[in-house]
C-alpha cells in the first residue's frame, strides 16, 4: 500500500459578526448566559464594550428598518439602557451565532435556542447577530470603527 496523499481542504476562513445583548438582556442579568453560550459553540470574543447607544447611532444601526411601523418603539428600546457590544470570531460566525439566537419571534424560536429559551416577544428579544457579511462589516464599523 503506498501512501496516500489526502485532499486538500482549505482551512475555514474566520468571519466576524457583531452580536449585541439588548438592554432587555443585560437588564434581566443574561449576558453571562449569552457569553456562555456562543463561547462554547466556538466563537472567539473580538471586542466587548457595555454602552447606552444614543438615538443617532440606533438609527443608523437599525437603518433598513426605517419606513417599519416598529422603527420609532425599536430605536426607544434599544436606546432605553446599556447593551453590551460584542465583535465575535469564527468560522461562519454570522450563520453560527444566527443559530444560537433563534428566530426573531421568540415564540416561534426553537427551545435551545437563546431566544427560544430566554424571551417572549418579537422586540425584547434579547439579542441582536448580524445577518450578512455586508451588515457585519457595517455594524462593526459602526460599533468598533478602531477594529
Ligand atoms: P433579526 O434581529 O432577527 O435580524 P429583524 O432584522 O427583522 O430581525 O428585526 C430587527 C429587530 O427589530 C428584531 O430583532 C426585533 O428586536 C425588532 N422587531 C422585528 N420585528 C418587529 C415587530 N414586528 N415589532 C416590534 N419589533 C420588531
Amino acid at each position: 500500500m503506498g501512501s496516500r496523499t489526502l485532499p486538500a481542504v482549505s482551512a475555514p476562513t474566520a468571519e466576524r459578526s457583531l452580536v449585541l445583548v439588548k438592554p432587555d438582556g443585560v437588564a434581566r442579568g443574561l449576558v453571562g448566559q449569552v457569553i456562555a453560550r456562543l463561547e462554547a459553540k466556538g466563537l472567539r470574543l473580538v471586542a466587548a464594550e457595555l454602552r447606552t447607544l444614543t438615538t443617532e447611532v440606533a438609527e443608523e444601526h437599525y437603518g433598513e428598518h426605517r419606513e417599519r411601523p416598529f422603527f420609532g418603539s425599536l430605536v426607544e428600546f434599544i436606546t432605553g439602557g446599556p447593551l453590551l457590544a460584542l465583535v465575535v470570531e469564527g468560522p461562519r460566525a454570522i450563520e453560527a451565532f444566527r443559530a444560537l439566537a433563534g428566530a426573531t419571534d421568540p415564540v416561534k424560536a426553537a427551545p435551545g435556542t437563546i431566544r427560544g429559551d430566554f424571551a417572549l416577544e418579537v422586540q425584547a428579544n434579547i439579542v441582536h447577530g448580524s445577518d450578512s457579511p455586508e451588515s457585519a462589516a457595517r455594524e462593526i464599523a459602526l460599533f468598533f470603527p478602531a477594529l
